[in-house]
């Protein structure tokens, strides 16, 4: 039977639906994880202790096991087991990501090194220490910059500056963000560049031996100006050109080629406007939150049965997407306040179009809006025959919605 370690951070939503993929496969999951399983006791036998940050001890730890229990791939579901999982995959043997190039992508200063080198569109940018006097920096960046984390994701911790009375203020509280963050390695710098105004999208593909396959682009109808980074809707196919599309593709190709990133999947955001195609980040990994539910390959097909065959070398099977239109909301925390209830779940759900919703923060947790906040309220999905049809479904449901907290 073909075994694969799953790397789980103690924090993601990707795991049932990677164990789901793997049940589906008939392959056997080991989990790697950095604390012990909440089901430990079902998970007996299947659980490998190891620390993400520790590329060295972990990955003899992985090699050892596999020795006795040979394994055909070590797949991150998430960002934090990205490194882990090219530096283990080297040592086996097995097809991966070079571990230098998932360094690159999980840093976004290296990351804007690489675009520029490659000649592709990037904002200038600049990177200084959270210690570094904020008023300094203030008079030598141009407006409308943003400062952001140089590891973090989700939209955490990046802010539009307007200008440079703004920016001191800025700095300290993004500074704030990243030094309330447990160290993992990264520079505790911040990067700050130029905003790019335009409108963006995202691209889900898969490289398999360097040759990169978009398996799905998303467009984001709502306008992404600032100052924080609210990712709402996703909608898939985009409702751009095919011309355009076929760009996004190219650029998308080159970025991935520019970082030397080879396997497994990429999430990839991108901006456009008269000027081009800017390439804000690629990031080693699929597509974040639960969004991956909107995407359904050949005969009904998850994302992360693709990923885990890729990986495997299962046979891969026709993989067009579906020919509905699909998309996500992203439900966004708006307000501080502790979660009593969401309320118009059931209003919500009956919208036509609406295929699901999923509330991920349990009533009585503390609801943070960004951008300190690292996590969406949940997600809901909607299909319908058309992107348009899709974004007017989620809007129309999320307007049933209505979040209650105590104070
Ligand atoms: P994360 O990895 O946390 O998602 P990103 O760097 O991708 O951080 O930034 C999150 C969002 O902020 C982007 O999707 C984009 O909408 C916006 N953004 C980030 N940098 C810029 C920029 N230089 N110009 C315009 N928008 C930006």
């Amino acid at each position: 039977m073909t075994r694969v370690l799953l790397l789980i951070p103690s924090r993601t939503y990707r795991t049932h639906d990677f164990i789901t993929a793997a049940s589906r496969l008939d392959v056997e999951v080991m989990v790697g994880s950095e604390h012990r399983p909440a089901l430990a006791g079902l998970m007996e036998g299947r659980h490998l202790r190891v620390d993400f940050e520790d590329l060295g001890r972990s990955t003899e730890r992985i090699v050892a096991f596999a020795q006795t229990h040979p394994l055909a791939a070590v797949v991150a579901v998430d960002d934090a087991g990205t490194l882990l999982a090219a530096a283990a995959a080297r040592a086996l043997g097995l097809p991966h990501n070079p571990v230098h190039a998932v360094e690159a992508a999980r840093d976004k200063a290296r990351t804007r090194e690489r675009f520029a080198e490659a000649g592709l569109l990037t904002p200038r940018f600049t990177t200084a220490s959270i210690d570094a006097n904020p008023q300094t920096i203030a008079a030598t960046v141009g407006y409308p910059c943003v400062v952001k984390p140089l590891d973090l994701s989700g939209s955490q911790g990046v802010v539009k500056v307007d200008d440079v009375e703004g920016f001191p203020e800025v700095f300290a509280r993004v500074a704030a963000i990243v030094a309330a963050c447990p160290p993992n390695g990264v520079r505790r710098s911040l990067l700050i560049e130029d905003f790019i105004p335009g409108e963006e999208v995202a691209v889900e593909a898969l490289l398999r031996r360097g040759e990169l396959e978009v398996l799905a682009i998303f467009d984001k109808p709502d306008p992404l100006n600032g100052p924080f980074f609210e990712e709402t809707i996703y909608v898939t196919p985009s409702r751009l050109s095919q011309e355009r599309q076929s760009q996004i593709r190219q650029t998308t190709a080159r970025a991935a080629r520019a970082l030397g990133l080879t396997d497994g999947p990429i999430h990839a955001e991108l901006r456009l406007n008269d000027r081009g195609l800017w390439m804000l980040e690629v990031a080693a990994r699929s597509i974040g939150g639960l969004c991956s539910r909107t995407l359904r390959f050949g005969s009904g097909i998850s994302l992360e049965e693709l990923i885990l065959r890729h990986a495997a070398g299962l046979p891969m099977p026709s993989h067009q997407r579906e020919l509905a239109a699909a998309g996500v909301m992203m439900l966004p925390i708006r307000e501080r306040g502790r979660l009593r209830a969401v309320e118009g779940q059931s209003e919500a759900k009956q919208v036509p179009g609406v295929d699901g919703l999923v509330i991920t923060i349990p009533p009585g947790e503390p609801l943070v809006p960004l951008p300190e906040g690292d996590r969406y309220l949940g997600f809901m999905f909607a299909r319908a025959e058309s992107p348009a049809a899709v974004e007017a479904a989620l809007r129309q449901a999320h307007a049933q919605l209505r979040v209650v907290t105590d104070g």
